[in-house]
């Protein structure tokens, strides 16, 4: 089998934004009248779309969270973002080698990769192909988004690898028919978390970016040995 996509998740995949992505979403569901701490967060919504988090929250909270709560957690995040953001090691030099095309698929908006990408320098490299939990009926864990960017770039499923570092989002890809590489070398990974990845569903697991152009080379051996 050819790989002729690589399907980026974006957060703990091309960004290293999820230990300051959970501070300030628990800071400011605290400060809104619901207690939770970063740990909480990660276990929780890790890899799932705000809307469905704030589904989830509403309805334990028996009420809307308030109005201002969306703004304050949009500047909270983009300030954080712009402050403290790495890319993850490696990935620029993987977009420079890998010879497939790319393309992102993100639980997270627009708006907020257009300040985690662009303060990280791969905005532009990755940009138009770049796509939104926000552009499809269901998001992860189910396959409507990887389906819509594998479509969108004119690949079909079984000729498309994805890379995660979410249990929703090994789902989705796996539910869509791909090749699932799991993820774990963003800061937020402990130890088990490669053998959860694996578990999940994932192909293979890897924690070094670099890795992922021979990791390619090997699926695509693998399945004409097959
Ligand atoms: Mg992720």
């Amino acid at each position: 089998m050819p790989v002729d996509l690589i399907i980026f998740d974006c957060d703990g995949v091309l960004v290293d934004s999820e230990v300051i992505s959970c501070r300030a979403h628990a800071d400011v569901l605290t400060r809104h009248g619901y207690p939770i701490t970063s740990e909480q967060v990660f276990e929780r919504f890790l890899g799932r779309s705000t809307r469905q988090a704030n589904i989830e929250i509403e309805s334990e909270l028996g009420r809307k969270l308030p109005e201002a709560y969306h703004g304050d957690l949009q500047d909270e995040l983009f300030r954080a973002f712009e402050a403290d953001l790495e890319a993850i090691r490696g990935i620029h030099d993987v977009l420079d080698t890998v010879t497939q095309h790319v393309c992102v698929a993100s639980s997270g908006s627009h708006q907020r990769m257009q300040v985690s990408l662009g303060s990280t320098g791969l905005y532009e490299r990755l940009a138009p192909n770049i796509f939104s939990a926000s552009q499809v009926k269901h998001g992860k864990p189910a396959p409507d988004l990887f389906l819509f960017a594998a479509s969108e770039m004119g690949v079909p499923p079984h000729r498309c690898v994805v890379i995660e570092d979410s249990l929703a989002g090994i789902a989705g890809a796996r539910a869509a028919g791909m090749t699932v590489f799991g993820f774990h070398g963003g800061s937020h990974c402990d130890d088990g978390h490669a053998e959860t990845l694996r578990q999940a569903g994932a192909d293979l697991t890897f924690d070094d970016m670099r890795q992922l152009p021979e990791l390619v080379r090997r699926v695509e051996a693998d399945a004409l040995a097959g």
